[in-house]
């Protein structure tokens, strides 16, 4: 999905969601074992982290000549994959990959992971971010000759990687020569003929971790997955490390690793993207949830007889907010979690609320009651303004909204995608214009300074609240489609 293609709702409002944009998992069974099934569960783990497309590459290293199996598809990992896919995936090492697009279309073209058969053998990678430079590494590349066969950054990667192994000695090497020409955000898993990689990118911007299962070595975004497969959690990978798992065990390049004042991993993966029983660089998404919860307690009190989280991200910052004002925390949402790609969203013309089709409110929990709601975060306001409706209509006496995060009021180049700031509630407007917008007694966010704590002190994006990024922002806006037509490439090149 690009820029100009959200989903809409019935009055013809884009959903108010944001979105991560992708998941990525590797798995290495030194032992030679199938590990399809693996991946599968991995990815399933990973699901809300994109619902777009999905897909495995595996290869058998036990095999003289690698080949690489994959099957990719739209929609979520259990309409993509069944057993007899599953069980047709042969191989020992694999890849996979869920995605949620912020930049290419969203087709079965650009679902990964993406194969390349190359001179040197074969090649599969999936990737998590957005990178800020791949216009012009697209363009360099396709001057030399390159034919495209998607629309997405991440086949950028993949063509550097294997032209600079024609030049070094080892695919790790290649890796590593290929990530150093990249800007933005990247966390990558590849399988190499007999080797599985794993780079981060020099900021940190996306988790990545490495775990282990008996003689399997697992890459992956987050440490749900490890726990899903019955893996334990062995580290992260550093920000600007190239991991490299084989025979011999992990190998570690630490040589594009900067000072760890320069990292800046995203905030809002702590606030809304990751798992809630996930951990980032050693920090519990869970507990920073809650720490949110009672920072906004402390600084944003207000009287009521509940206070309740809108599902998922708000239930842990309620349950914090809770602790530290003494109010009870009351479950006041029912959430329909089957929503996928396919579902037919209601029709301006339908009596029918896309909020109310995935979101109901528990008349006995907030009948008669003073509500405190906590979300994480208002973009457009047109969600919120429906929830706030539903809690009245519901019976609640006052509603007071509280979120914890900041207000959005710039956008994001390394992978989410937030509108253009004129369509972000926060532009131009004061808290009190919001609260007024959506029907709330009271309206509080957390305050901007709270937000290092919630990452427990280690160094944080958070371009979109302040405007200041961690990498100098692209002058043209990157979120949407590449070119990728011959015509298109001319026409650029006729206009310098
Ligand atoms: S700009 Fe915001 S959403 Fe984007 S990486 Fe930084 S903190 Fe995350």
């Amino acid at each position: 999905m690009n820029k100009n293609n959200f989903d809409f709702d019935e009055t013809n409002t884009p959903w108010d969601d944001l979105h991560e944009e992708c998941g990525v998992f590797g798995i290495y069974d030194l032992d030679g074992n199938d590990i399809a099934s693996s991946i599968y569960y991995g990815l399933f783990a990973l699901q809300h982290r994109g619902q777009e497309s999905a897909g495995i590459a595996v290869s058998d290293t036990k095999q003289e000549k690698v080949k690489v199996f994959s099957h990719k598809g739209m929609g979520l990992v259990n309409e993509i994959f069944n057993s007899e896919i599953l069980e047709s995936l042969k191989g020992d090492l694999g890849v996979g990959h869920v995605r949620y697009s912020t930049a290419g279309s969203s087709t079965i073209e650009n679902a990964q992971p993406l194969v390349l058969n190359y001179v040197k053998g074969t090649l599969a990678l999936a990737h998590n971010g957005n990178l800020i430079n791949a216009n012009e590494l697209r363009e360099g590349l396709a001057q030399t000759g390159a034919i495209f066969q998607t629309t997405i950054d991440s086949e950028v990667i993949a063509y550097h990687i294997a032209r600079e192994r024609l030049k070094t000695k080892t695919v790790q090497d290649a890796v590593r020569e290929a990530c150093k020409k990249l800007k933005g955000a990247y966390s990558l898993v590849v399988a190499s003929p007999r080797k599985l990689i794993g780079a981060r990118d020099p900021f940190g911007f996306k988790p990545l971790c490495i775990g282990k299962r008996d003689n399997s070595y697992i890459i992956t975004s987050e440490t749900c997955a490890l726990d899903t497969i019955g893996a334990t959690f062995v580290r992260d990978v550093l920000p600007g490390e190239v991991v490299t798992i084989t025979s011999e065990g992990i190998q570690s390049d630490k040589s594009m690793c900067l000072p760890t004042s320069c990292e800046a991993r995203c905030i809002f993966e702590y606030i809304y993207f990751a798992r809630c029983d996930s951990k980032i660089d050693g920090i519990s998404v869970y507990d920073s949830r809650i720490k949110a919860g009672k920072f906004l307690a402390k600084d944003s009190p207000v009287e009521a007889d509940i206070v309740t989280g809108v599902p998922e991200s708000g239930n842990a910052a309620a349950l914090g907010y809770s602790m530290e004002s003494g109010i009870p925390y009351e479950p006041a949402f029912v959430k329909n979690t089957y929503v996928g790609r396919t579902f037919i969203k209601p029709k301006q013309s339908s009596r029918e609320s896309s909020v109310q089709v995935k979101l109901n409110v528990l008349r006995e929990a907030v009948a008669g009651k003073r509500v405190i709601m906590i979300d994480d975060s208002i973009v457009r306001g047109t969600t919120s303004d429906r929830i706030v409706k539903m809690l009245r209509m519901a019976g609640a006496t006052e509603v007071h909204v509280r979120i914890s995060s900041p207000p959005f009021l710039w956008p994001c180049y390394f992978g989410t995608d937030i509108p253009a700031r004129e369509q972000l509630i926060a532009y131009n407007r004061s808290i009190e214009d919001i609260r007024k917008i959506i029907g709330a007694d009271s309206l509080g966010y957390l305050e901007l300074d709270r937000l290092p704590q919630l990452a427990s002190g280690l160094n944080i994006c958070q371009g979109c609240f302040t405007g200041k990024y961690p990498l100098e922002p692209p002058k043209d806006d990157i979120r949407g489609e590449y070119f990728d037509k011959e015509e298109d490439i001319e026409k650029k090149n006729s206009n310098k």
